[in-house]
């Protein structure tokens, strides 16, 4: 059953939201969402066309509401992401939302024949860009009232699969960082961190990794935000630390969710 979720227009009113990968695909559809329910968004992703093509399309009907800072995470080093954080320091009094998204999916390929190029690659894209942003921002958000971390996962990342190679291994690690942090945050913040696997959606991710798919079978991007939307909402305080999916969503019972 699909999760319906009908948010009030000013739900993330006075939030700022900082999304990776969000010059495309679920990423991309998540910025244009947050600002409809009032966020400010904080855009980061590979792509400056991209970006700043999505900047003219929120700034035209949201002016003010959009920051966009084009990064490679493949590169990105330490002190990129303290320069990012040190910057958004200046600029606004706390982060309420982080939703790490960016991936690389990488050749699927027996390990024994996996190579070594994209390995380091999405260890680099899919894990640390994740633990640099997140020791980066932790004072941001922790200055929040009630502040969200959604790590993005994978059925993959959930169980291994044969051929899925780094790609479902960096999920595993992402899961990882999300318990660990859950943990650390659980009793000393309001930060409320978990994972989401959106499931098959209509991406060039997902027509790269299932090219021979029908993509009009696949659910569109914009059709599982409800889930982002609800996870960002006050009404979504008491979940932390779960491995949430977006199919078959439901609060009332996080292990399904
Ligand atoms: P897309 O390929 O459409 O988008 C991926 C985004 O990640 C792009 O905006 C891209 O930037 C960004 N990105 C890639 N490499 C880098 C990099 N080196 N530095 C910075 N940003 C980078 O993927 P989806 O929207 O499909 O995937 C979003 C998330 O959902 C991923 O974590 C993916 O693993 C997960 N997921 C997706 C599923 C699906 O069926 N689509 C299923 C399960 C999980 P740019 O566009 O600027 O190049």
């Amino acid at each position: 059953m699909t999760f319906e979720y009908s948010a009030p227009e000013n739900l993330l009113e006075n939030k700022t939201i900082m999304i990776t990968g969000a010059g495309d695909g679920i990423g991309k559809a998540c910025a244009q969402c947050f600002v409809d329910h009032g966020a400010t968004v904080i855009l980061l992703s590979r792509s400056q066309d991209k970006l700043e093509a999505l900047y003219d399309q929120i700034e035209s009907t949201h002016p003010g509401k959009v920051i966009i800072h084009p990064m490679d995470f493949k590169i990105a080093v330490a002190q990129d992401y303290k320069a990012l954080a040190e910057s958004l320091n200046q600029q606004f009094p706390c982060l309420d939302g982080l939703i790490h998204n960016a991936a690389l999916l990488g050749a699927r390929s027996p390990i024994e024949f996996y190579p070594e190029q994209d390995w380091n690659d999405l260890m680099q894209v899919n894990v640390n860009s994740a633990f640099h942003l997140s020791k980066a921002l932790i004072p941001a958000l922790t200055q929040s009232e009630d502040a969200r971390v959604i790590f993005t996962s994978s059925s993959v990342g959930r169980v291994g699969k044969a051929y899925w190679g780094a790609y479902g291994i960096t999920k595993f690690a992402v899961e990882g960082l999300m318990q660990t942090m859950a943990d650390e945050l659980a009793n000393t913040s309001s930060v409320r961190v978990n994972s989401l696997n959106p499931g098959g959606t209509r991406t060039q991710m997902r027509k790269d990794a299932y090219p021979a798919e029908d993509p009009a079978t696949v659910p569109t991007a914009d059709s599982i935000m409800p889930v982002y939307l609800y996870l960002m909402s006050p009404e979504a305080k008491s979940l932390h630390g779960q491995a949430l999916s977006v199919r078959g969503f439901d609060p009332s019972e996080p292990e399904k969710a």
